[in-house]
């Protein structure tokens, strides 16, 4: 990338900022970022571009735009109005001579995959009609009819099913598994002011996960996907906890099942950029689409150093920049184990573990600390761990046991 590089401007400056950022800076990069002073991404990468503010003001976002020249995300919960609009009309910019000039930002996703994939239930009904499989789900009354149309879910599903609220869930927080009909009166009080569906229970095996690329020209018509290989994600306490790649006991054939479900998912999407696609396999070697994220992904962390070569950080500048991509994404070692570091009870439960993985060596494989710069909470993600081999993931997940068995200790 030359001096004359585009400005790229980034809607939320969290540890995925942060990383793009790193990402970008052998590149020279140039990536302009609105969110708080001191955010994560703004702590290593200095320029004048930044804007502070939120990313979910509308003003804000037009004066980010002012400073760029391509728009992406970090966060898919963005008000998607004002990027239609700066899509459709441009945005205005002062001139040295005071004078003002339209000027075009191109956005990346496209605020019609934001504003889809926003609302899961939507995104959902979208994809099923597109030939996706999903599980069952149904749409839930909101306000007094509630209990009624819980009700209803609970005949046509059986306990347990989940109740997801439509929008604004991250971390399985707009998540309530519904088990009894106790259960039904505690989701109302939770709940009840929230846009709702119902969702049929999945008895997975495994969950699995699986990043890809997707570029369109100028037009908007679609030029590539490429998977990244699949991953087998963990969950506790609805946070994705460790991410094994390649998934444990999983055949090839499921694995490719599973990259093509992801791709077709990407391919009836809009944009440029990496998008995670989170799905269930069932006993029977089913695959269901769970959820997608048009962004770079937890469960991607690891293509730091697995993909050294193309990271699903610089996947999404390499997309939106339009540069030249690989055909293939095949990773550099045979396994990877990503472990999240989730802040404990204490600020400081988490150290140990970190001085534990900054001590461990071992022959053919490799321990990478990463730390977001931000403050520990409980349960908050502060920054995760990856670990690699040559060998097979069996052999990793013995080198890691230590690891392993201190980050579950932080979580109780
Ligand atoms: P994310 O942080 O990934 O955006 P989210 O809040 O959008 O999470 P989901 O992905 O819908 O939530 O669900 C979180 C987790 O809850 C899933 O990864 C899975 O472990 C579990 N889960 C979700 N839906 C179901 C289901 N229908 N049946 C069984 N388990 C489920
Ligand atoms: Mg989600
Ligand atoms: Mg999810």
């Amino acid at each position: 990338m030359s001096p004359k590089t585009p400005v790229v401007g980034l809607l939320g400056g969290g540890q995925l900022g942060r990383m793009l950022c790193e990402s970008g800076a052998p590149l020279d990069a140039q990536i302009a970022v609105l969110d708080v002073e001191n955010c994560p991404a703004k702590q290593i990468n200095n320029n004048r571009h930044h804007v502070t503010g939120s990313f979910k003001d509308p003003v804000k976002i037009k004066e980010l735009a002012a400073n760029c020249d391509i728009l992406t995300v970090e966060i898919e919960h963005i008000e998607t109005e004002v990027l239609e609009e700066i899509d459709t009309n441009g945005v205005q910019v002062r001139n040295a001579d005071g004078t003002t000039t339209n000027k075009k930002v191109a956005i990346h996703p496209s605020w019609r995959t934001l504003r889809l994939v926003q609302n899961k239930y939507e995104q959902k009904e979208y994809l099923k009609n597109q030939g996706i499989p999903i599980a069952e789900q149904m749409a839930i009354e909101s306000g007094d009819a509630m209990l009624a149309s819980m009700g209803e879910a609970s005949e046509k599903f059986g306990f347990p099913w989940m109740l997801k609220a439509r929008k604004d869930s991250y971390d399985g927080r707009g998540n309530f598994k519904i088990s009894n009909q106790k259960d039904l009166e505690q989701a109302v009080k939770e709940f009840g002011n929230l846009s709702c569906y119902a969702e049929k229970w999945v008895p997975f095996e495994l969950e699995l996960a699986v990043m890809v690329i997707r570029t369109e020209d100028d037009s908007g018509k679609m030029k590539r996907v490429v998977p990244y290989p699949v991953v087998e994600t963990v969950h506790e306490d609805n946070i994705c906890s460790k991410v094994f790649m390649p998934p444990r006991n999983v055949s090839e054939n499921v694995c490719k099942k599973a990259q093509k479900v992801a791709t077709s998912v990407v391919e009836k999407l809009w944009g440029r950029g990496v998008f995670a696609v989170e799905m269930f396999l069932t006993k029977e070697g089913d695959i269901i689409f769970n959820e997608c994220a048009p962004r770079p992904h937890n469960s991607g962390h690891a293509s730091i150093e697995s993909v050294p070569y193309m990271s699903q950080f610089k996947a999404q500048l390499t997309a939106i920049l339009d540069e030249p991509l690989p055909d293939v994404l095949e990773p550099h070692v045979s396994s990877s184990i990503m472990i999240n570091i989730l802040g404990g009870a204490d600020p400081g439960s988490h150290l140990p573990l970190v001085e534990k993985a900054k001590s461990m060596y071992g022959s053919r494989t490799a321990v990478y600390v990463h730390l977001y710069g931000k403050e520990s909470k409980p349960s908050r993600k502060i920054g995760h761990i990856t670990v690699t081999g040559f060998g097979s993931i069996t052999d990793l997940e013995a080198f890691a046991q230590p690891l392993l068995k201190m980050v579950d200790a932080i979580r109780q």
